[in-house]
């Protein structure tokens, strides 16, 4: 036993402590504490949250669609004047600085905003008349109870990628938080019970891999919509779906951002860096490549370095630039890519090792690092390293540039950096990859569009939010009817033929 607090689940509108004994701890990356424990989920607690939603599922999808937009609309006004209590639980149990947790949770409000604008998305077709009589109108309806199983470096907009939009169309949801940051799940919930959603509507279910697979496996679950690193998001497709449940699994990255000689390299060396080490290097959207095209390589590198020695890192309620990575386990890893790059023969021109934080003595702390010369046998090239270290490679062409890019496994997101628009088409044209920034170095669509990568970074094939969200969330039906015109006497007789228009 422990006088720590216990991070529940949530079923029935309110917490749930569950019958497992099974806990993990949480901690404050920036001063290594161990602030709570998080209850695992064992089978039974599983089935009393699924429970909860299956219980919920019919009377929200009857529920009419402008009574379950005004809930998402009340939710979005109470996240809107509450957002830096939500910033403050991010900051605390992932580390990332406040602006940054605060930006985090302004883009998920954005998809929220989205889903406040379902009775549009819902509209169905109708044709009248395709034959004698014979109308035809199309709808979507909802899945039913769908699972939500997020990663640890975007606790509140990840979530808010799927829920916002499954619960708008109807769907009952039980969302899987990261047990490493599972605090700001429990926070939307509460949010969600003040804007009035219907207790059993939006559940949350702690834990590891025995809660995913309890939701992989659980006949009454009808999709999953799965974000973290390749090999779990593999495992969760290939398990979802064999389980014949609908599934998008979007899963790691290795982002490039490809710089031809044409470009503006104080542009290119500022988004560089903010995008290669903003929230530690912790995002599938960070840039972990930087492809020097042709003769701007020493200049872009000495340019990167002089702002990437100018960065602060330490705790993120300082001001800081950068914060701590998530756990000291992660740290480790992180810094053991260091030396492998180190000993492959890789220039370490910045050197994060050595970082001076502004914060506790044990913190989980890795200061930003820069490669040069880096080849694409080397680990730190091969491997998605989700940390604060930053690799140039050095191309001829641009046609070598785009060769490195497609031969990656990963397709998550890429950025060109150029004056020349034609250049810039070509390269949207011949990248293979789901997200292009031109000019802009982390292109992560708004919530309108469709979030998600090609090959290794996302197995299924619907991508998240969007119309491609409201798509994966519901299921279509096309009605054809006859209805006789009273006025009308009607013509009958048999007919064994297929049917055809007449
Ligand atoms: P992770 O794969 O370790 O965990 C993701 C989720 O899966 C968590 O909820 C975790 O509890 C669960 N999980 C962990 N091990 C499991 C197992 N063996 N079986 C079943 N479930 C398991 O990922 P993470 O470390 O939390 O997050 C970082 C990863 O997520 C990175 O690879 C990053 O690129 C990726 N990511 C991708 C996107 C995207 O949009 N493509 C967005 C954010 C993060």
């Amino acid at each position: 036993m422990t006088d720590l607090p216990l991070i529940p689940h949530w079923a029935d509108g309110r917490p749930l402590d569950g019958s497992s004994s099974r806990r993990g701890d949480v901690t404050n990356p920036a001063t290594g504490e161990v602030t709570a424990q998080v209850a695992f989920a064992g089978a039974e607690d599983a089935e009393r949250v699924i429970g909860s939603a299956r219980a919920a599922a019919r009377g929200w999808a009857e529920t009419s669609v402008s009574a379950r937009t005004q809930v998402v609309f009340r939710f979005r006004e109470l996240l809107n004047q509450r957002k830096e209590e939500l910033a403050a639980i991010i900051t605390r149990e992932h580390g990332k600085v406040t602006a940054d947790a605060l930006g985090e949770v302004s883009r998920g409000q954005e998809v929220v905003e989205f889903a406040c604008g379902i009775p549009h998305l819902l509209k169905g077709g109708y044709s009248e008349n395709v034959s004698t009589g014979v109308d035809v109108h199309s709808k979507r309806q909802p899945m039913g109870v769908v699972g939500v199983i997020s990663p640890f470096n975007f606790p509140a907009m990840v979530p808010m990628w799927f829920f916002p939009v499954a619960i708008a169309t109807g769907n009952t949801v039980v969302l899987k938080p990261s047990e490493k940051d599972p605090s700001a799940s429990l926070w939307m919930a509460e949010l969600w019970r003040e804007a009035g959603l219907p207790d059993g509507v939006f559940n949350v279910l702690q834990g590891d891999k025995e809660a995913v697979d309890a939701l992989l496996d659980h006949p009454d679950v009808k999709a999953i919509s799965f974000v973290g690193s390749t090999p779990i998001a593999r495992y969760v497709y290939e398990r979802g779906s064999g389980n014949g449940k609908r599934v998008q699994a979007l899963g790691g990255a290795k982002n490039h951002m490809v710089v031809l000689p044409d470009a503006d390299l104080d542009l290119a060396a500022d988004q560089a860096v903010s995008a290669g080490f903003g929230s530690a290097g912790e995002r599938c959207m960070a840039i972990s490549v930087l492809v020097a095209v042709g003769p701007v390589g020493d200049e872009l590198v000495a340019k990167v370095a002089d702002r990437t020695r100018g960065l602060r890192t330490g705790d993120g309620t300082r001001g800081t630039d950068m914060g701590p990575l998530v756990t000291r386990a992660h740290r480790d890893k992180v810094a053991s890519y260091v030396e492998e790059g180190e000993t492959a023969g890789a220039k370490v021109v910045v050197d994060g090792r050595e970082v001076q934080p502004d914060g506790a003595a044990e913190g989980f702390w890795l200061g930003p690092t820069l490669f040069d010369n880096v080849s694409p046998d080397m680990s730190i090239y091969r491997e998605e390293i989700f940390g604060p270290v930053l690799n140039v490679v050095r191309v001829d062409s641009y046609d070598e540039a785009v060769r490195l890019v497609n031969a990656n496994p990963y397709g998550n997101g890429v950025a060109v950096f150029t004056s020349s628009g034609g250049a810039a088409r070509k390269f949207e044209v011949d990248v293979e990859v789901g997200m292009i920034g031109v000019n802009v170095p982390i292109p992560v669509p708004m919530a309108y569009y469709s979030f998600g990568g090609w090959k290794n970074s996302l197995f299924g094939d619907s991508h998240a939010h969007g119309t491609e969200g409201v798509h994966f969330f519901t299921r279509g039906k096309v009605v054809t009817s006859r209805w006789g015109d009273p006025a009308v006497k009607p013509t009958g007789g048999l007919e064994l033929a297929f049917p055809q228009n007449k």
